[in-house]
């Protein structure tokens, strides 16, 4: 049954491909800005800082300041630090690279950096009116969704309690999803983020603001995790159970932040302000038990989750539905074995006998997610459920590596750089191997029946080739040329090199922005018999005239 009303609002632009940060300056549609970096300790040391600053290289943003200082669970006084340094080095632009704390420190400083005052004066709910300064987000972890979020939590230490942001300007501008940016986790982080992922998705199904968008969203992040989750902690360099992961993570994200989330997060966010538990793990070891919580108030909902995990359907909803909390179950303690999760919350960090269980209980059920939990849930079932989890022993259940789909790849996206040492190489290679096409008994007439005039322009280095294939036979000219092309189309060389040797895809290139048409561009098409044959033919090509090292293996 449709919901009386529901809205659908993402305003974040998101980017998904293998190796796309090594270009970030190419994705942004940013001009001339002065940038700030936000990340924490572990990315800046690991390198992935470096490596967003090497991507934007040759673009008009200038990373003019970097605060690293952001802990595990961001808090108050960070994000005062972190405003400080922004405003400081009149950064008008913020890149946040890292998990949900350095995500969230960035949103939350976003607005004291536009507001100005203390983070005391902007806690609450649609305080901002204003657009914030643009926000671009390239997540290293694949969890919170925040990338997506209008949500902010930030740890409150003298209160212990988690304070939750929530305005439609903390909505990011931009995310860049990579899958090479979460490779460096470790199984630990990769089982407890991925957890929280599919936490996000599974309480945005059954909450009560769910709508038919939120639906979708969150089912296929259900389906994606659970069929990646085990391979991205079991083999960190599969890029395929990577980028799966980080896309599913965004789509959970997306579907939260409009149906929001329940119980399980009601749990995480007290045991994260007493306990400083990471919010992955809790939510992670929570999340059997909130399902059974609130199974009979959405059965049939719950049966649907568990088909989306895997779990192959009963004649009976309730028996489905039950199998899904079972395949929930499975998949911790799977993660257990792995080394990729806590088997319970004591061995998460709760040192003390769960002395502060009242504690945990009281925040629980004053919890804001619980509003839009689709149940009640009573104290005393809270501390049940709580103290179930606490000492549960969660038996490790082993995983064969064989039985992972796929075997651990390397993945690496297939990329040359700096293919032409200068103009003189360029046109030597490339504008040597277009004018080889006349002479090609299949790609010749091909070409000259096409009719067209076409330009390419190339950057790094610099060089165009005009063809024209007007008249009789085709015309070449490189260099400058005062016919008016009927297409012109300008790329990076190392771009044009790839397309050759069939390795890139020109519709997404234009998407990607890394090819720019003018034009016709639709009478391009008259081309497209002599692509397959011209793949073949540039690395014979190149061979042929000694330059085998462009050649991609
Ligand atoms: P995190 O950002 O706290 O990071 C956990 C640890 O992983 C850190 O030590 C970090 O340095 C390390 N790490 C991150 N990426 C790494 C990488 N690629 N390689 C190696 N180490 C890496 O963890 P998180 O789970 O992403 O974020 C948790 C925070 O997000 C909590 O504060 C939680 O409340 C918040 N959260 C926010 C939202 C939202 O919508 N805003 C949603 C869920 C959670």
């Amino acid at each position: 049954m449709l919901p009386e009303y529901f809205s659908f609002h993402v305003p974040t632009k998101i980017v998904y491909g293998t190796g796309l940060v090594r270009k970030l300056g190419q994705q942004l549609p940013y001009g001339r800005r002065r940038a700030l970096l936000v990340t924490d300790k572990v990315i800046a040391k690991i390198g992935l800082a470096d490596k967003v600053r090497a991507g934007l290289e040759g673009s008009k943003i200038q990373v003019v300041a970097q605060y690293d200082d952001v802990p595990p669970n961001s808090e108050v006084s960070t994000v005062e630090a972190c405003a400080a340094v922004g405003k400081e080095a009149k950064a008008n632009l913020i890149i946040a690279v890292g998990g949900g704390s350095v995500i969230d420190t960035a949103k939350v400083a976003n607005i004291i950096m536009k507001k100005g005052g203390a983070l005391a004066d902007h806690q609450g709910a649609q305080l901002v009116t204003k657009p914030l300064f643009p926000l671009v987000v390239i997540p290293t972890t694949a969890g919170t969704g925040s990338e997506v979020t209008k949500v902010a939590v930030i740890a409150d230490l003298q209160n212990d309690i988690k304070l939750p942001f929530t305005e439609d300007f903390l909505q990011p501008d931009f995310a860049v999803l990579d899958a090479e940016m979460t490779a460096s986790m470790p199984p630990r982080i990769t089982g407890a983020t991925g957890m929280d992922a599919l936490t996000h998705a599974i309480e945005a199904y059954v909450g009560i603001e769910s709508s038919p968008a939120s639906d979708a969203m969150a089912l296929e992040a259900i389906r994606m995790i659970s069929r990646n989750i085990l391979q991205a902690a079991a083999f960190p360099d599969d890029m395929e159970a990577r980028g799966a992961m980080v896309a599913a993570s965004c789509l959970a994200g997306i579907a939260f932040s409009h149906s929001m989330v329940g119980v399980v997060h009601a749990c995480a966010h007290s045991l994260g302000g007493v306990y400083h538990l990471p919010h992955g793990e809790a939510n992670a070891i929570m999340l059997p038990f909130g399902m059974e919580a609130n199974l009979e108030a959405k059965l049939e909902r719950y049966a649907d989750i568990a088909v989306a995990l895997g779990v192959r359907p009963t004649p009976s909803r309730h028996v489905t539905a039950h199998l899904g909390i079972l395949k929930v179950r499975m998949l911790g303690r799977q993660l257990v074995y792995l080394k990729a999760l806590a088997p319970n919350l004591k061995e998460a960090g709760i040192d003390d006998d769960f002395a502060r269980l009242d504690e945990v209980v009281e925040k629980a059920v004053g919890d804001g997610a619980m509003v839009y939990n689709p149940t009640d849930v009573t104290p005393e079932q809270f501390r049940k459920m709580l103290l179930k989890a606490y000492k549960q022993p969660a038996f490790p259940i082993p995983v064969s590596r064989k039985s992972l789909q796929r075997a651990a790849q390397k993945e690496r996206a297939k990329e040359i750089q700096h293919a032409f040492k200068d103009t003189d190489e360029l046109v030597d290679i490339l504008g040597g191997f277009l004018k080889s096409l006349k002479t090609h008994p299949e790609i010749g007439p091909s070409v000259l029946n096409s009719d067209l005039l076409i330009r390419f322009d190339y950057r790094n280095p610099t060089a165009s080739v005009t063809i024209d294939a007007r008249g009789d036979e085709i015309d070449y000219t490189i260099g400058p040329c005062d016919l008016e092309p009927e297409i012109a189309l300008s790329m990076e060389a190392d771009w044009a090199h790839t397309f050759w040797l069939g390795e890139a895809n020109l519709v997404t290139a234009l998407t990607r922005r890394q090819v720019f048409a003018k034009g016709a561009v639709h009478k391009a098409t008259k081309l497209l018999p002599i692509l397959k044959p011209a793949f073949q033919l540039y690395p014979e090509y190149l061979r042929e005239n000694g330059h085998e090292r462009l050649i991609l293996n």
